[in-house]
C-alpha cells in the first residue's frame, strides 16, 4: 500500500513535553522567532524591557538570556546586550546615546572601522567627532566641552599596542556629568582588568559601558560574530536597551549556543595564549631586523607601566615595526613565508595570525616609521610558532645601506 503523506497540521500540531528530571552540562538551546503566549492575557501582560517573560525572538529566548548572564558576570557588570558582532556593540553604543548637535571623543589608536563609522554615519547623523591622544590625559582633559557626551576608551590602542592610564581617563571624564564613558574591553576579555573596578579597593572607579568583540577571545574559534554591551547601571541599560530593540540588533540561537560551548574554556584559552605571546615576543625583541615590539607586558612597549598598574594577564597578541631599511615589499615576502602563522584578521581563534600594516597610513602621527606586522598567537605549540617566524625571515632578504 502507497504510504498516504501525513498532513501538514499532524507535523506541527505535534504533542512536545519537554523530559522531566533531564539535566546536561549545556543549556538547551531555543531557537525561535516567534514565541507562543498561553492566552491574550498572557500577550497583553508581557513586556520586552524586563526578562520577567519573552515576547518575540528579537528580544530575547532562554538561550540569549542565560548567555547574556554569563557576560555580565564576566565583565562584572548588571546587565548585557548581545548583538550581532563587535563592531555592532559599538553602533549600539554610538546610536543609543549620541544626538545630532553632541560630540563624541575617540582615541587615536582605536579599532578602525568605530572610527570610519564616526566620520561617515555618525557624521551625516549631525554627530562630531574629535580623535584624542589616550596616552596624554591632559589633552583628552582639553578636548572635552559640554557637547561631548560620550567618550570612548580602548586598552591597549589597536595594533599599536599604546597601554593608556584608564583610570586617569576615567577621572577626567567624570569631571564632565553628562558624558558617558565606554570601554572596548575587547583586548582584556573581562579577564585581564575589571572595568567596573578601576580604582584601588574603596575607590569606585569604573566606566559606564563595556563592549566587547565576543568574536575574539569568547569565541575562540574563529567562527562566529557576536558583541556584547554590558552595563551596571539600570537606567544607562534601558536606554541602550530601546535603542537595540527600536533597531533590531537581536541574535540568534545558534550563535548564542556557540559562544556558551566556548565560555568554560575561556581562562584557560587566554592564559596559553598570553603565554605563547610573551614568549614570541621575548624572541623578536632580539631580533635585528625590528625596531620595536609593542606588547604591554615589554617594559620597552609604551604605557607598559599602566598595563602593570592594572593587569597581570595580556591577550596573545603582539606587533613587531621592522626597521625601515626594508621595504614594506620585503615584508611581505616575510608574511607570505610564514607556514603556520595564517594571513587573516580577527584574532584570539586556534590558528596564528599575521597581517602587515603600513604605520603612515594609520595614525594621524605614528611614532614609528615602516611597516608593522602583528600576530595573533593561536593554540599551535609555542617552539613551532618560533621556528616559523625564524624561517620566514629568510624571505625578508637584505638591509638596504
Ligand atoms: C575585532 C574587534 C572589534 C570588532 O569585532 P567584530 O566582531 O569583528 O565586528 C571591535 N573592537 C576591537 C578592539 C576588536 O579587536
Amino acid at each position: 500500500m502507497k504510504k498516504k503523506p501525513p498532513s501538514s497540521t499532524s507535523l506541527i500540531a505535534h504533542r512536545y513535553v519537554p523530559p522531566p528530571g533531564f539535566t546536561s552540562v549545556q543549556p538547551a538551546v531555543h531557537r525561535a522567532s516567534t514565541v507562543i503566549f498561553a492566552n491574550t492575557a498572557a500577550l497583553r501582560a508581557r513586556t520586552w524591557k524586563e526578562k520577567t517573560g519573552y515576547t518575540y525572538g528579537l528580544h530575547g529566548t532562554p538561550t540569549t538570556f542565560t548567555l547574556e548572564e554569563r557576560i555580565a558576570t564576566l565583565e562584572g557588570g548588571s546587565e548585557t546586550l548581545l548583538v550581532s558582532s563587535g563592531l555592532a556593540a559599538i553602533t549600539l553604543v554610538d546610536a543609543a546615546l549620541l544626538r545630532a548637535g553632541d560630540e563624541v571623543l575617540i582615541p587615536d589608536n582605536a579599532y578602525g572601522p568605530g572610527k570610519e563609522l564616526a566620520k561617515n554615519e555618525l557624521a551625516a547623523w549631525g554627530i562630531r567627532h574629535r580623535f584624542y591622544d589616550p596616552m596624554q590625559p591632559g589633552l583628552l582633559a582639553a578636548a572635552m566641552t559640554p557637547a561631548t557626551r560620550l567618550v570612548w576608551l580602548e586598552a591597549p590602542g589597536s595594533v599599536t599596542m599604546e597601554f593608556p592610564d584608564l583610570p586617569a581617563l576615567v577621572r577626567v571624564v567624570r569631571e564632565h556629568p553628562s558624558a558617558t564613558v565606554a570601554l572596548d574591553n575587547t583586548w582584556g576579555a573581562g579577564l585581564a582588568f575589571d572595568p567596573f573596578e578601576l580604582g584601588a579597593s574603596g575607590d569606585p572607579l569604573a566606566v559606564d559601558v563595556s563592549v566587547q568583540a565576543l568574536t575574539k577571545y569568547p569565541s575562540g574559534g574563529a567562527d562566529v560574530l557576536m558583541g556584547s554591551v554590558t552595563t551596571r547601571d539600570a537606567a544607562l541599560h534601558q536606554r541602550l536597551k530601546a535603542t537595540h530593540m527600536r533597531m533590531g540588533w537581536g541574535i540568534g540561537g545558534n550563535d548564542a549556543e556557540l559562544l556558551l560551548r566556548s565560555l568554560p574554556s575561556l581562562p584557560l584559552r587566554y592564559e596559553a595564549q598570553d603565554r605563547a605571546g610573551r614568549e614570541l615576543a621575548a624572541w623578536w625583541s632580539k631580533r635585528a631586523e625590528v625596531v620595536a615590539v609593542l606588547h604591554p607586558a615589554l617594559a620597552s612597549s609604551p604605557g607598559h607601566e599602566h598595563w602593570a598598574a592594572l593587569c597581570t594577564q595580556a591577550a596573545g597578541l603582539f606587533s613587531v615595526v621592522f626597521d625601515t631599511r626594508y621595504r614594506s615589499a620585503q615584508v611581505d615576502a616575510f608574511v607570505d613565508a610564514l607556514k603556520l602563522f595564517r594571513i587573516g584578521y580577527s584574532w584570539a581563534g586556534p590558528v596564528s595570525l599575521a597581517v602587515p600594516y603600513e604605520l603612515a597610513a594609520m595614525r594621524s602621527r605614528p611614532a614609528w616609521q615602516g611597516t608593522l606586522v602583528r600576530f595573533s598567537l593561536g593554540l599551535e605549540a609555542i617552539d613551532d610558532l618560533v621556528a616559523d617566524c625564524r624561517q620566514a625571515l629568510d624571505a625578508l632578504g637584505p638591509a638596504a645601506s
